[in-house]
């Protein structure tokens, strides 16, 4: 493969433009697919026989790896950010801490790496990842039952322990983290799994930006379908002012209308009963909108109002 430093080249690829990243040079430290995943969406097909796995290793040499990145800025190759992704989890690789640290020394650019999070968990992983300027950690469930529809991991993958990881990584890194949210159509974009993820996130430290991103191309399997922009506009509404849709459509926060306000607040209602205070914190809207919603509801009988302890709760009815 070339490349726009001139060079024929195994484990870099790219530049690409990236709408979230800039002009992004991959680097690929897996050499095939390597994961402890099997996304239902992975653009690369499934992850199959010894490729699943959630056991590290070395699957390239640092050396040629970095060879490669000084033969490419040399010959006057751009780029905004040096990204570790390629053909499948870069933190099962060993060498990634030692990558970053050359990469760092050998470019001008920032490093990114993009990683599903399974291994966050490890203090050596986090020590890796701290050396990057940027960590994209994927979080596409938040409940165990979504987790093995969506993303189908390596045996020895620990749901809980994963989700403690990444709590721990946003807690102690100390550059930009962008969590991204892959949302596939029926599998992990109900409601109640979206009102999960926001409870999640909240108790995350340090997160910049959410971005939502959907199937964009043929990935592991046939029936993993896009989301469409209505589902990426509630999303975005759900999981609040830094979430943004980066996939397919406008690129921003999405400004939802009333009636579609509306309707988030009463199937979030049919779920439990909720007050004004806790749609206006959902919602990221006004306490005084959220009640009026709530009030218009209740007026167009959809929801009935109960009062305890003083405070209005409101329950959605069900059709
Ligand atoms: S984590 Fe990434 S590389 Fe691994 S299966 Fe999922 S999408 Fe593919």
């Amino acid at each position: 493969m070339k490349n726009n430093g001139g060079g024929n080249v195994k484990y870099l690829f790219g530049p690409v433009a990236s709408r979230r990243l800039g002009l992004s040079l991959g680097v690929d430290l897996l050499g095939k697919k390597h994961c402890n995943l099997n996304c239902v969406y992975c653009e690369l097909g499934k992850t199959e026989g010894v490729s699943l796995s959630n056991e590290r290793g070395l699957f390239v040499k640092t050396h040629d790896v970095t060879a490669e990145l000084e033969e490419f800025f040399k010959n006057g190759g751009k780029a905004d950010v040096v990204t570790f992704s390629g053909a499948g989890e870069p933190t099962l690789a060993l060498n990634l801490k030692e990558v970053i640290e050359d990469a760092k020394k050998i470019s001008p650019c920032k490093v990114a790496v993009l990683t599903n999070g399974v291994l966050l968990h490890m203090p050596e992983v986090r020590d890796a990842l701290s050396g990057a300027d940027i960590v994209v950690p994927s979080f596409d469930a938040a409940t165990k039952s979504t987790f093995l529809k969506v993303n189908r991991p390596a045996a020895g993958v620990d749901f809980d322990l994963m989700l403690q990881g990444l709590k721990d990584f946003c807690a102690g890194y100390k550059g930009s983290i962008f969590l991204e949210i892959l949302l596939v159509e029926g599998i992990n974009d109900s409601l109640s799994e979206l009102f999960e993820m926001r409870r999640f996130i909240n108790s995350l430290e340090n997160i910049e930006k959410i971005q939502l991103n959907t199937v964009a191309r043929a990935g592991a399997e046939e029936y993993a379908r896009p989301v469409d922009a209505e589902a990426a506009k509630r999303a975005c509404l759900i999981l609040g002012p830094k979430a943004e849709a980066v996939s397919g459509y406008s690129g921003a926060r999405i400004e939802a209308q009333e009636e579609e306000l509306k309707s988030i607040i009463y199937e979030s209602a049919r779920l439990r009963p909720v007050s004004a205070e806790e749609v206006s914190t959902m919602l990221n809207i006004n306490r005084n909108e959220a009640q009026e919603l709530l009030w218009e509801l209740e007026y167009d009988g959809l929801v009935d109002k109960t009062v305890r302890e003083g405070k209005e709760f409101f329950l959605g009815k069900h059709a």
